[in-house]
């Protein structure tokens, strides 16, 4: 992940670069510990598995089969990447050179070569992967243009919910004590992840499961 970021250059909306997928699946291998699936990703390629009967019929699940945790910081707060297969550490999705989740394939992937970042005047900063320099050829593309096709309004109202709550999250997990951390952990998953239904929009339930965390968390570090 911080190659990925050593290698990116910043962009303004009004930049172009030269972009055409060529199909070559080369950003879909050695992607260990590199394809995030934040919560709205999981929720929405749990919902494609199970509409397109995939025996998968909870995020749980999803997770479990196709994700792996890894820890973003020692407070205990950990995310989820897809997992990889084989010697070339390609992407899980990756049949035949092609993604089997095109639908639903997370929003790294859905806006590779470019990558966004949230700040805290409610905006987003930009930044294109200068890796696989290949794919660089083809017709011009406008960040604008790309953000407006890829990167739609749930999305950007997501990642501003996690840029908002993340790190008050991170703060109450770090003074609950060491006996209660498993707890602690236990509602972070449960309220980030599991309480989620498919069949229900997903912003509002992930908006109101991340303030009903944080009184939880606050509660907890009050009762010690
Ligand atoms: S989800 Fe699809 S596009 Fe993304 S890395 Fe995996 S195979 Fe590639």
């Amino acid at each position: 992940m911080e190659d990925v970021l050593k290698n990116s250059v910043r962009v303004t909306p009004s930049d172009k670069i030269r972009f055409k997928c060529i199909g070559c699946g080369d950003c879909c291998r050695n992607v260990k510990a590199s394809v995030p699936v934040d919560c709205q990703n999981a929720f929405y390629l749990t919902k494609y598995l199970r509409d397109t009967g995939m025996d998968i019929y909870c995020i749980d699940q999803f997770l479990e089969q196709y994700a792996e945790p890894e820890l973003l910081d020692e407070c205990g707060f950990f995310v989820y990447f897809l997992k990889t297969v084989g010697e070339d550490n390609a992407c899980i999705f990756l049949k035949d050179n092609r993604c089997c989740v095109q639908e639903a394939k997370p929003l790294a992937c859905r806006l590779y070569p470019f990558m966004v970042d949230p700040n805290e005047f409610g905006g987003f900063r930009y930044l294109y992967s200068k890796e696989r320099t290949h794919h660089f050829r083809g017709p011009v593309v406008e960040t604008r243009s790309w953000m407006k096709k890829n990167f739609p309004p749930e999305c950007r109202a997501f990642m501003q919910t996690e840029y908002t709550h993340a790190g008050p999250i991170a703060m109450q997990l770090r003074k609950i004590p060491e006996h209660r951390k498993t707890e602690a952990l236990l509602h972070f998953h449960r309220l980030r992840y599991s309480e989620l239904d498919l069949d229900k929009p997903f912003l509002e339930q992930f908006q109101r499961n991340q303030v009903k965390l944080l009184a939880i968390l606050a509660r907890m570090t009050e009762e010690i």
